[in-house]
């Protein structure tokens, strides 16, 4: 959808001539607006942190005799944090480029889907640090083709946002099953839920609900645009269904000819 198409087409009526034309145009602008709002993103999020390491860098340089050790790695451990932060902006950054220029997806590779939960569900305890329950329904044994890394950064990111947005003691949930096009990795959570005007713009790169409260829980606003990407890569679909103050639900849809099902499975 964000790949431009050049059409030329001889229409012997001037005005409709010219519409198809500024049809084009506008495209172009839309693609270009895109862009600049990318790069501007781009850079007020590395800005940020950067902001900070660096003031907390010029405080130590010229204060350094003021300040008790205690104070010195608290502050830090605080431009440590930034540093992470960047990190994983731009890892995410990568991430999100190479899975736009590669054009496919590996077909060979067999990715066993409940090995591909465990891990992942080891991940999401770990995250969590025992202040969540995670279930893993590890549904019918099958295994799907395509690129193993891309599937468990698939998986990895939705867990993580259940985690990280939801309170604590709440649960999250993963769950394999059979659909009738094929079958969906689906990652539940009783967090705060997403308000509906907000869902079909979540897959954008940097669209956040609240951008402090993402920011806080160490998001960097990429981790749906890669789910996104992942899917659409392996003629998958997101399906999200999420109500304020019930929970989310993010299902993965994946089609019948990525799944091999180790034994006969109901529809
Ligand atoms: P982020 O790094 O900000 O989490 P994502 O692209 O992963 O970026 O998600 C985009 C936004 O969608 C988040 O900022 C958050 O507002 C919302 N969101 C994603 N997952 C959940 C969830 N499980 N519960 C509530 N809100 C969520």
């Amino acid at each position: 959808s964000e790949g431009l198409t050049l059409s030329v087409q001889i229409v012997p009526f001037g005005e409709d001539l010219m519409m198809l034309i500024s049809r084009d145009i506008s495209q172009l602008e839309r693609l270009e607006t895109m862009r600049r709002d990318f790069v501007a993103n781009v850079s007020h999020e590395l800005k940020t942190p950067l902001t900070v390491i660096s003031g907390f860098q010029e405080m130590l340089h010229d204060g350094f005799e003021d300040f008790t050790p205690d104070d010195a790695r608290r502050y830090l451990s605080l431009a440590m944090e930034q540093s992470t932060r960047m990190q994983r902006l731009i890892e995410d950054l990568l991430a999100l480029s190479s899975l736009e220029t590669s054009a496919t997806v590996p077909d060979d590779e067999q990715v066993d889907v409940q090995t591909l939960m465990r891990m992942v569900g080891d991940e999401a305890r770990a995250l969590s640090a025992g202040r969540h329950t995670i279930e893993i329904d590890a549904g019918p044994s099958a295994s799907l083709s395509g690129s193993g890394k891309e599937l468990h950064s698939l998986l990895a990111n939705l867990a993580s946002n259940a985690v990280r947005y939801t309170p604590e003691g709440g649960t999250v949930r993963l769950v394999w099953q059979a659909t009738q096009e094929g079958g969906e990795l689906v990652v539940e959570d009783n967090g705060p839920g997403i308000a509906p005007q907000h869902l079909p713009r979540l897959t954008e790169r940097f669209y956040r609900v609240d951008r402090g409260r993402s920011r806080e829980m160490g998001g960097t606003g990429l981790g749906l645009a890669i789910v996104k990407h992942v899917l659409t890569r392996h003629q998958g679909s997101l399906d999200i269904d999420s109500e304020p103050g019930r929970g989310s639900r993010f299902a993965a849809r994946l089609p019948a000819r990525r799944i091999h099902w180790n034994t006969p499975v109901e529809r």
